[in-house]
């Protein structure tokens, strides 16, 4: 006897036949699939680095970081215009000025952004703005969200839910392809267990990496800085997604030079622009190792 609503792996097919290995095998999909942002590519050889701030706060602000990740190696920026945030009272984001800053600084720096949405109604309007679309964890599974943002032509970065099982999270993605949408990166972001926020913000799954290659063909990023919430733990991390099979990294950053404002959000997570370029000297030698295998392969 199953449990009503209950679904497991062998469900996938079903639930998610657009984007399940299972299905589409047959069909002769190539391995990962390559997801392009611009000059970015998820999904091929080399792990792709988004790095930024958690909130865009300023103009200043943003186009600081976004030099200095640059600088240290980073391929794409992130900063969030609209936050998701626990309390009303808090900082909420500078919404639409937000997004013409990001405008802004990708003119500045030519980093495409990834940025996040979390009304339907905005979908357009960021898509305007922005390279990529970002779901987070919040609305994983809001469905009119992920229709919107199927439809809308962008690429989207879809994050785990932060209570989600991987049926759960891939049924959301196939909302996105059912619209004819297959430009979708997905993100680990940490999930709530035992024991939630003793010593890291959430429980970094990186066993999930490997799964999600074994029943999708989508790309799969790692965003360490949310699933620990520790800026020390951040490099390890990230390093550790890398080895686990990760295409990429979501990370946020923040200037530490004198003067530079404390975030007003997730200050104790971002890490600086030096931490920053060991990650992604981390990810040249690595991708130096697997490409030399590649060439010994053939
Ligand atoms: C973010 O990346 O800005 C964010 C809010 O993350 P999450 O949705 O994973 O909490
Ligand atoms: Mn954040």
């Amino acid at each position: 006897m199953s449990i009503a609503g209950n679904v497991g792996l062998e469900d996938l097919p079903r639930i998610c036949p657009l984007i399940s290995r299972r299905v589409q095998n047959s069909m002769g999909s190539p391995k990962t699939r390559n997801v392009i942002v611009s000059n970015v590519r998820f999904g091929g050889i080399r792990p792709v680095v988004i790095a930024g701030p958690c909130a865009v706060e300023s103009m200043e602000q943003t186009l600081a970081v976004a030099r200095a990740v640059k600088e240290a190696g980073a391929e794409m920026l992130r900063g969030g215009a609209f936050k998701p945030r626990t309390s009303p009272h808090d900082f909420q984001g500078l919404g639409i000025e937000g997004l013409r800053i990001l405008r802004e600084v990708r003119r500045e720096t030519g980093l495409p952004i990834v940025t996040e949405v979390m009304d339907p109604r905005l979908v357009a309007t960021v898509a305007e703005y922005a390279d990529m679309l970002q779901i987070g964890s919040r609305n994983m599974q809001n469905y009119p969200l992920l229709i919107e943002a199927g439809k809308s032509g962008r690429p989207v970065l879809l994050k785990r839910g932060m209570a989600a099982s991987l049926c759960e999270w891939l049924g959301a993605a196939e909302y996105i392809a059912k619209e004819g949408n297959l430009e979708i990166v997905l993100c680990e972001r940490g999930i709530k267990a035992y024991p939630a926020g003793e010593y890291s913000r959430n429980v970094l799954d990186l066993s999930v990496v490997p799964a999600v290659k074994a029943e999708t063909f989508l790309p799969v990023i790692v965003d360490p800085s949310h699933a620990t919430g520790v800026a020390s733990m951040v490099e390890a991390a990230s390093c550790a997604a890398i080895e686990f099979g990760g295409d990429g990294l979501l990370i946020e950053v923040a200037c530490d030079h004198k003067g530079a404002a404390r975030p007003k959000c997730d200050a104790a997570q971002a890490i600086n622009p030096a931490t920053l370029r060991n990650i992604v000297q981390f990810i040249d030698t690595r991708t130096e190792i697997r490409m030399s295998r590649k060439a010994h392969a053939v």
